[in-house]
């Protein structure tokens, strides 16, 4: 089972979808430890995205990446704009040439578009950032794929793992981002990036899996 340009138009309206809906829960997470706008920019984002989708009809896979990360970083003003727009632009990039993704060219696409967010925003393991989710998903998606999992499976355990990280950013002291700013005082919050980024592969999970898109 491969991943068609199809499912990858599902992945970003499902990513906008759950954005919207938790808009509100971004902002007031953002709110504990930031500057309470990240579920106003994520939404402003997609929302800005999907018409953008709908206008253009980009021809395929690389195209509907590359038309996220630039309206992404042309529309939120705050970090999160470059960053998303940095891992879209590189799935653009991975994908390029490609009618269809397999479980392995995800993962591989995946990882190198987290890597290149890493290296745009320096940020590491624990430094209570969007990379606290996706770094563990890359890992368990990767390893998935070696032990031969299916797509759906993988992709439940690359969910989980963000889950997981997600929650892990709760205890930590911020080193990167607006929360650093706050030193000790940003422990005890969950990290409003690293929760957009686990809504991120739950999208991927439902739109690529075996499930509901
Ligand atoms: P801003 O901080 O400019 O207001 P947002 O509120 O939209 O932008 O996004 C904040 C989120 O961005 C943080 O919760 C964090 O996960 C993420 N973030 C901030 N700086 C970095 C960085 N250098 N690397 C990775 N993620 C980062
Ligand atoms: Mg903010």
């Amino acid at each position: 089972m491969a991943i068609t340009a199809e499912q990858t138009l599902a992945f970003i309206r499902d990513f906008g979808d759950v954005i919207a809906t938790n808009k509100d829960f971004l902002t007031q997470l953002d709110s504990d430890i930031g500057d309470g706008d990240h579920g106003i920019n994520m939404n402003r984002g997609m929302r800005a995205v999907l018409a953008k989708l709908d206008s253009t009809n980009p021809p395929d896979i690389s195209a509907i990446y590359r038309t996220t990360a630039m309206t992404l970083i042309s529309t939120v003003g705050g970090a999160s704009g470059p960053l998303y727009g940095t891992l879209f632009l590189q799935l653009g990039t991975a994908t390029q040439g490609k009618a269809e993704i397999s479980a392995k060219e995800w993962s591989e696409a995946l990882t190198a578009a987290v890597h290149a967010v890493e290296a745009r925003g320096k940020a590491t393991l624990e430094d209570k950032t969007m990379i606290d989710a996706l770094e563990p998903a890359i890992t368990a998606l990767s390893e998935a794929v070696a032990d031969g999992a299916d797509l759906e499976a993988a992709l439940a355990r690359a969910e989980s793992s963000a889950e997981q990280g997600m929650k892990a950013t709760i205890p930590l002291v911020a080193r990167r981002g607006r929360a650093s700013y706050l030193g000790e005082r940003s422990a005890g919050h969950q990290d409003p990036g690293a929760t957009s980024s686990w809504l991120l592969m739950g999208a991927a999970h439902r739109a690529f899996g075996n499930g509901t898109s």
